[in-house]
């Protein structure tokens, strides 16, 4: 966030927090109250559906846990309201964990499913088990005390305004850490994830179940504002606005979550005063007018782009005013906007503007006091000790099936330290099988794979990453909504320590982590000749750039051993004259190379050896001049005995 970003962010919520002194109705202070309580939910909500980009409908269910634990510890213990607040939020957190557990296995349509049910079944305990709950009956909590105190509604109003403010904080700071990068890493590519050292598994988990966390507060804080509790709350209705606040607002912005916020909270009330919805339908259709003009003029958008948000939001505006009486038309008026949303404003309300007056998102982009003269690979440290020349990778009769097709049939692999090895071999041949095989993506039917040492098959890519292996894909799996300098950092993941205390409380170590990793990343990126592109959203990169990202990325791993599967291709003459280089320079500095190659002068001007695959066999191997002429390599490029 930059400074100008910044002043006005506290600008606002200073206007926000002061709001009881200039707003005498308390109507208004108990409804902006409620839209905080419900933005500290969304915060945590975006971090799932913004960032890891799973869906959950379970998130009223995790509300209500959060409320009934504090309902049941004040009605039953009479405890305080510290103890309160903390058991809210770690219950709730451990539900998350819960809830986790079904988006390990499926995702989109099913998962929406599993933790829609979820959520049901937490309203049904809620109902049923009144000896705890008092069941459909409710339970009454009053405003808590503090410092032995009851606490007035303006008292109450700075509690829920505090502990908002800090919810934002520390929601931000972790999506800026290593953490919220390995959330998006996620949604970006789970392979990549996982080939980064960064584990789907264990960052999924850690995403529910700090989402739980906010939700878990969220609940209790609205316990105490409503004063009273009953399972009907948490409904059906009450998760979807919640999905349709983050969607609507914006993912992946704090801002947005306010406003989506306010918007599920207002919205029913607007709906139900006519005159109050014909000011507020007009006053949108001439925002969006405006913002429509200003980006048209400053060339962010089109005119054509434009026509349908104006066209709509100006005929919302006419419809209310023809309109008599508005209860009849309530849900479909919802329903609409809703739909609108969805179809014309796909990053929210906050992205659309957001598009509008930025060309490009705001990024953090002030690396002050950065040495970019600093050597950034740093691999070769542990590879460089061990004598070049003995194995690094031994693979012995490795055999891959799927179904009837055997995609590797008995191959042995034997890879020299310090080496470049080609793989080369006719479309279809088994290469990305094996390098799938060897980063753990897919389990071998036989066969046995050593590294280092360390036997490979049976263990999880992200294990197997962390040990030294790095690789590229043959088809770019960057992280797409993620900057250049971002997608390098999650490679250097592995190097942060500190944990979501750390984070937090932005301490001493995660800062000179952070700062360290701020400066590798942007090392590697001139390594690979990206310097210059740090703040570009890795899908906006020229191809031929993104695979030289990719092997930034996986050099940010510090591995021992680097697959690239098919670099060259789709790359131009001069680009593939400097990947060479790059190349070289990577052996040179100790890392052992595999690379998978088509262009054969590539091969034969930087590899030290190759292996030859045909039909899954490994049918040649040697000196690339060796190779070149054997009879069985020809008849398999050219699909003809040799002359
Ligand atoms: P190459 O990289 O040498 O062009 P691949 O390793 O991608 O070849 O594929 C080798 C063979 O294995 C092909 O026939 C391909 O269709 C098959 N194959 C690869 N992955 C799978 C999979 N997940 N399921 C079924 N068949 C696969
Ligand atoms: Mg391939």
């Amino acid at each position: 966030m930059n400074r100008k970003s910044f002043s006005m962010a506290v600008a606002a919520l200073a206007l926000l927090g002061a709001a009881p002194l200039y707003l005498d109705n308390p109507y208004y202070i108990h409804m902006i109250g409620t839209i905080m309580i419900y933005a500290i939910l969304l915060f945590g909500l975006d971090i799932v559906v913004g960032y890891t980009g799973q869906v959950s409908l379970g998130h009223a269910g995790l509300f209500g846990v959060g409320s009934y634990t504090a309902g049941v510890m004040f009605f039953k213990l009479g405890a305080p309201l510290w103890l309160i607040i903390l058991a809210s939020i770690g219950l709730t957190a451990g539900f998350g964990a819960l809830l986790a557990l079904p988006a390990l296995r499926v995702t989109g349509p099913y998962l929406a499913m599993v933790t829609l049910a979820f959520g049901t079944i937490i309203q049904i305990l809620i109902n049923e088990m009144d000896f705890l709950t008092e069941g459909p009956l409710g339970i009454k909590v009053p405003k808590p005390d503090l410092f032995g105190e009851k606490l007035t509604e303006h008292g109450f109003y700075w509690l829920v305004f505090g502990l908002m403010a800090l919810s934002l904080v520390v929601v931000d700071r972790i999506l800026k850490s290593q953490l919220g990068r390995a959330f998006e890493a996620l949604r970006g590519s789970p392979v990549a994830s996982d080939c980064m050292g960064v584990s789907v598994y264990r960052y999924k988990v850690y995403a529910f179940v700090i989402s739980a966390g906010f939700a878990g507060l969220a609940g209790c804080l609205y316990a105490y504002s409503e004063q009273y509790i009953s399972p009907n709350t948490y409904n059906f209705e009450l998760t979807v606005l919640f999905l349709l606040a983050v969607i609507m607002g914006g993912r992946k912005t704090r801002t947005g979550a306010l406003l989506g916020a306010a918007i599920i909270v207002i919205l029913p009330k607007l709906l139900d005063d006519l005159e109050m919805f014909r000011q507020v339908s007009s006053a949108l259709a001439v925002l969006v007018l405006i913002g429509a003009v200003i980006g048209v003029v400053k060339k962010t958008t089109t005119p054509r782009a434009m026509a349908i948000p104006v066209v709509g939001t100006i005929a919302l505006a006419a419809f209310s005013f023809w309109l008599q009486s508005i209860t009849d038309w309530r849900l479909s008026i919802f329903g609409l906007m809703i739909l609108f949303v969805v179809y014309y404003l796909q990053d929210g309300i906050v992205g659309f503007f957001r598009k509008l007056f930025f060309r490009r998102t705001a990024l953090g982009g002030d690396y002050h006091g950065v040495d970019l003269g600093k050597d950034a690979i740093t691999v070769a440290s542990n590879a460089a000790h061990s004598a070049a020349g003995s194995d690094l990778l031994v693979a012995k009769g490795v055999l891959m099936q799927f179904g009837g097709l055997k995609a590797l049939n008995n191959v042995d692999l034997r890879i020299q330290r310090g080496t470049i090895h080609g793989l080369i071999g006719p479309n279809g041949s088994g290469k990305s099988t094996m390098m799938n095989v060897l980063t753990g993506i897919y389990v071998p039917t036989a066969g046995e794979i050593v590294f280092a040492g360390q036997t490979v098959v049976g263990r999880t890519s992200s294990d197997i990453a962390l040990s030294g292996i790095a690789r590229t894909f043959q088809n770019v799996q960057l992280f797409g909504e993620m900057t250049a300098l971002q997608n390098v950092q999650v490679g250097l993941h592995h190097t942060f320590e500190s944990n979501l205390i750390d984070v937090a409380l932005h301490t001493p170590r995660y800062k000179r982590e952070d700062q360290a990793g701020v400066e590798r990343g942007l090392g590697l990126l001139h390594f690979v000749g990206l310097g210059d592109l740090a703040n570009e959203e890795a899908r906006n990169l020229p191809y031929g750039k993104q695979r030289l990202l990719e092997i930034a990325r996986a050099l940010a791993l510090d591995p021992q051993l680097l697959l690239l599967d098919e670099p060259a291709a789709g790359l131009t003459a001069p680009d593939i004259k400097e990947l060479i280089a790059i190349i070289r320079k990577i052996r040179d500095h100790g890392i052992t190379v595999i690379l998978i190659e088509h262009h054969m002068d590539v091969v034969m001007s930087i590899c030290d050896n190759v292996s030859v695959l045909d039909f899954g066999q490994k049918i040649a191997e040697g000196k690339p001049a060796e190779v070149q002429a054997d009879e069985k390599v020809i008849e398999a490029y050219l699909g003809a005995p040799a002359a």
